[in-house]
């Protein structure tokens, strides 16, 4: 099977009046179709950059990109891009701010105008439709960004830290929330978190970046008891925390070698 995402010896390299800093260096990945990948490491190794180059954002200095076997020259829509900050427009309704991207691509049609509504349904948002951002949660926020994500339907769901602001509670719905919604629509996504416990319980394989340049140093395949959980339960499975804790001491071992301080980040 082709690969849904599949990167060939990516390396970038940042210019600025400081100088020239490699960010990430000959990274070689493949995510395959309907595969939940979890992305960990220390920051500033370049997941941002990562995600920002799978999307499209940024063209890397050099390697290549291929989404579903077709090289990356510009954002495909394929490809939906999902942040720690929701981005909603204050000054547009709900069902408005989910309608963005469509309208923005010229893709606004009575059918999905009709799945927008459809999502915002299932993700248990109809009563919001007419709301403006400032009236929700931040919970309910990131649902509202998860949706105007989806209503794309994009193939491929990069999250970059999608919960990390959110409250603990919050944030475990919403994991179990996203984690069905994908798997139902057999979606392919790399999520990033500084959380391992989030990692181990949402994904199927776990990647682990080294810093300086950044690298992929490890990869963890998430043994089958907890994938088939959701991931509330999956918390409680025998096999979690023999691999919270591999992945944990994994990266103890790199803020140990590269000693760099991170309280100001
Ligand atoms: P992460 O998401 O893992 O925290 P980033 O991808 O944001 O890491 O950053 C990786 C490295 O590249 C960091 O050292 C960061 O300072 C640098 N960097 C990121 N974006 C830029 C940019 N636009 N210009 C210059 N340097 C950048
Ligand atoms: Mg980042």
């Amino acid at each position: 099977m082709e690969a849904a995402v599949r990167l060939n010896e990516i390396t970038q390299v940042y210019v600025t009046e400081r100088g020239a800093s490699l960010a990430i260096e000959e990274i070689n990945l493949s995510l395959e179709p309907g595969e939940f990948v979890g992305l960990v490491g220390p920051s500033g190794c370049g997941k941002t950059t990562l995600l920002s180059i799978i999307a499209g954002l940024i063209r890397p200095t050099s390697g290549t990109v291929q989404i579903f076997g077709e090289t990356v020259e510009s954002p495909s829509g394929k490809v939906g891009y999902m942040l720690q900050q929701d981005y909603l427009f204050p000054w547009r309704t709900i069902y408005q701010n989910v309608l963005v991207g469509l309208e923005l691509t010229g893709q606004l049609t009575k059918a999905n105008r009709e799945y927008a509504l459809h999502l915002l349904n299932e993700l248990g948002l109809a009563d919001t439709k007419d709301q403006y951002p400032s009236q929700l949660s931040g919970g309910m926020r990131q649902r509202v960004a998860l949706v105007r994500t989806l209503v794309t339907e994009p193939d491929i769901l990069l999250l970059d830290e999608p919960f990390s602001a959110l409250d603990y509670q919050t944030k475990l719905e919403l994991e179990d929330l996203l984690s069905a919604t994908l798997k139902a629509r057999g979606k392919t996504a790399l999520l990033v978190t500084h959380d391992i416990s989030e990692a181990v319980a949402m994904s199927d394989r776990v990647l682990v970046m080294g810093r300086n340049p950044g690298i992929l140093r490890k990869e963890i395949i998430i043994p089958e008891p907890i994938r088939h959980e959701t991931p509330f339960k999956a918390r409680e499975a025998a096999e979690f925390h023999p691999i919270f804790n591999q992945i944990w001491r994994e990266l103890e071992t790199q803020e140990r070698k590269s000693g760099v301080n991170d309280a100001n980040r």
